[in-house]
């Protein structure tokens, strides 16, 4: 079948809106109507080259949710009208992580950025021929998608999809990092730099923990703004030296328990860092571009200071056991996802999303397909 695409063709250029081939689902395979689709900054990376992917054209979009349409023969538990949330690290289900039921870790992960099928083939193909790659084998940015099952997270039929494309990449990534990651407890102290897709899921993670200190920090005044509706109980305007300071300061000059670095920790990681108490955490959930090759952290302060530096993808938890735990949380009113949504766009204006995302306008836009 044809299908509408956006594709990244070039480091620079914006993507292209392009009719391309999509092939049926082959056995482990399902074919899904993409409902709503999340605009993200990683995607953002690639487009501006920061965050190499290994061919093109490609498909781009990581953070989706639709309808199954129809199923390939090996396919289980799965059946076509399944509303599903695509993740972005397909678990493969045998490896030594996935085996354990820590698919974030997933052996398969680091192919994410490869465009082939989990099984190394393509299914989508431009006009003129050429393969197609699918980000994160997921492929998000298209009218429909074929993924593999180990990429599939079948949910409950009340979720509107708009709000359940939410929950594949900024929600679980921010929620878990301060639930399952840091294991932010009652009365702690949080700092979050960059209230973004995933910082502000950080910010709405630690009020759920129960932090009672939660410091945003962000350059852009509307996301100060919206922290304050999502739990943050301070904010700071300022990065750097400044940015420590300014907290060092809201916390009787102790620094908080735990740093979260939400953006750019090139720029971010330093001033977190010694923004955070002795014995605390810093969680890094933001990427880096592919040319910043270290970041440095004085060693001997980390020595003494007994601070721990950790990463966190998909917020240090399967998706498969946080997506539906998400759903719950929300549907019970403990967790904002309507809120997330700063506009909504059709496919066709999805390089004013990614404008829009740029001047710091969004805090999620969205891609919504008509049904
Ligand atoms: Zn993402
Ligand atoms: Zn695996």
């Amino acid at each position: 079948m044809n299908t509408l695409a956006a594709l990244f063709r070039d480091v620079g250029a914006p993507l292209a809106i392009e009719t391309i081939r999509l092939d049926p689902p082959k056995q482990t395979e399902v074919l899904v109507r993409v409902a709503a689709v999340g605009l993200c900054r990683t995607d953002l990376h690639v487009m501006r080259g920061e965050r190499r992917v290994a061919m093109s054209p490609m498909v781009l979009g990581h953070e989706a949710a639709g309808v199954v349409e129809t199923i390939g023969a090996a396919v289980q538990n799965i059946a076509p009208g399944d509303h599903v949330v695509l993740t972005f690290i397909p678990g493969c289900g045998i490896c030594r992580w996935c085996a354990k039921g820590l698919h974030h870790l997933c052996a398969e992960g680091p192919r994410i950025t490869q465009g082939p099928q989990l099984d190394g083939t393509y299914r989508r193909h431009d006009a003129q021929g050429n393969d197609v790659g699918a980000f994160c084998m997921i492929g998000g940015f298209a009218e429909r998608t074929v993924v593999d099952q180990a990429s599939v997270v079948v949910i409950d039929r009340d979720i509107p999809l708009d709000l359940a494309a939410l929950v594949a990449c900024g929600v679980p990534a921010g929620v878990g990092a301060a639930r399952h990651r840091a294991k932010v407890k009652p009365g702690d102290s949080v700092l979050v730099v960059g209230c973004g897709g995933d910082g502000m899921n950080v910010v709405q993670g630690a009020r759920l923990c129960g932090a009672t200190t939660i410091i945003a920090a962000d350059i852009a005044p509307l996301k100060l703004d919206l922290a304050r509706g999502f739990g943050a109980t301070h904010c700071v305007d300022a990065q750097g030296e400044q940015l420590t300071r300014a907290v060092l300061h809201l916390t009787d000059g102790v620094g908080v328990n735990h740093a979260f670095v939400c953006i750019d920790p090139a720029s971010t990681l330093l001033p977190a860092f010694r923004a955070t108490q002795k014995a605390g955490n810093v969680v890094v959930t933001a990427i880096t571009p592919d040319t910043v090759k270290q970041i440095d952290v004085p060693p001997l302060e980390l020595f003494a200071t007994q601070k721990a530096i950790m990463g966190a993808v998909y917020g240090f938890m399967s998706p498969r056991l946080q997506i539906p735990e998400l759903l719950r949380l929300y549907r019970r009113g403990d967790l904002k996802l309507r809120e997330l949504i700063t506009r909504t766009y059709t496919l066709e204006d999805i390089n004013q999303g990614y404008a829009d995302l740029e001047a710091g306008k969004n805090l999620r836009g969205v891609v919504v397909f008509p049904v």
